[in-house]
């Protein structure tokens, strides 16, 4: 299977290993048409950004960097990070505006926006080794917790690698991402998830992406373990929104779409003509 666009990598101002030139150049060789900068969002210690703002600093990159590679459109998005048990995530909505696509995943280390949160997600994974009533507790809380982020973020286009880190109920989540038109991702790499989650979320009709989690330039773009499941499956290539011929993020992408990001504009009744 050929690609249109890897629209998942990291870059050194989070826990990536390379900087945003490496990865264009490395897209651009791979022939992909559009690539994604989704650093991890600041909440989570060690992998996450500084500081949200560090998202305009991308683009402003990007923007310079876009000159140079006229071939490949670079695209500046976040892997936010989901907080609690209703979704929320850890960078401000006025950010999130100036992006071109939003990810969200569970983490670890991530900080809870309350105890209780912090209790229900990343105490109960902890102890999930104690025994099978702590392990479906904790699987009913970050099933609950993806799907509180999905539906609760009209802005959101990927979830990432689900039940990578933190088990969910595939079914249950994936029938989220369907219901509120949210891709499922299948992360080459973490080569996750496992070939019978495809067969388990497939049967919900949602629609899948595959992604590198590139946060090394050999791994730009690299989207074999994806490509080859779901042809072993015989998906249909119109499954899987990046396919070579799906035409990008201005086809699937939210922004504009579906989610009107001027929040200022959003909400308010239109001034009255005098
Ligand atoms: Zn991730
Ligand atoms: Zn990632």
């Amino acid at each position: 299977m050929r690609f249109y666009g890897d629209y998942h990598t990291h870059t050194h101002l989070s826990d990536g290993r390379q900087n945003m030139r490496e990865i264009v150049s490395a897209a651009h060789r791979q022939g992909l048409m559009e690539v994604a900068i989704t650093d991890h969002g600041p909440m989570a210690a060690v992998i996450g950004v500084k500081d949200a703002r560090t998202y305009l600093y991308n683009k402003g990159q990007a923007a310079q960097l876009q000159e140079l590679y006229p071939d490949i459109r670079i695209l500046i998005g976040a892997e936010a990070n989901i907080r609690d048990l209703e979704g929320t995530l850890d960078i401000p909505d006025e950010i999130i505006a100036e992006l071109d696509l939003l990810i969200a995943g569970i983490h670890p280390y991530t900080r809870p926006t309350s105890l209780h949160d912090g209790m229900a997600l990343w105490v109960q994974n902890s102890l999930r080794h104690l025994g099978q009533k702590q392990s479906r507790k904790a699987v009913v809380a970050n099933t609950d917790a993806c799907i509180a982020a999905v539906e609760n973020n009209p802005q959101l286009d990927i979830l990432s690698h689900p039940g990578l880190f933190f088990r969910v109920d595939i079914r249950a989540v994936a029938e989220a991402c369907s219901q509120n038109e949210v891709l499922f991702e299948i992360n080459c790499g973490h080569n996750h998830p496992p070939i019978s989650d495809i067969i388990e979320a497939e049967h919900t009709g949602v629609r899948f992406i595959i992604n590198s989690d590139a946060h090394f330039p050999e791994t730009v773009g690299e989207l074999s373990y994806g490509g080859s499941l779901v042809e072993a499956l015989g998906l249909d290539p119109e499954r899987i929104v990046n396919h070579a011929a799906g035409g990008g993020i201005a086809v699937w992408g939210k922004k504009g779409r579906i989610y009107t990001y001027s929040s200022s504009l959003d909400c308010r009744e239109p001034a009255r003509p005098r």
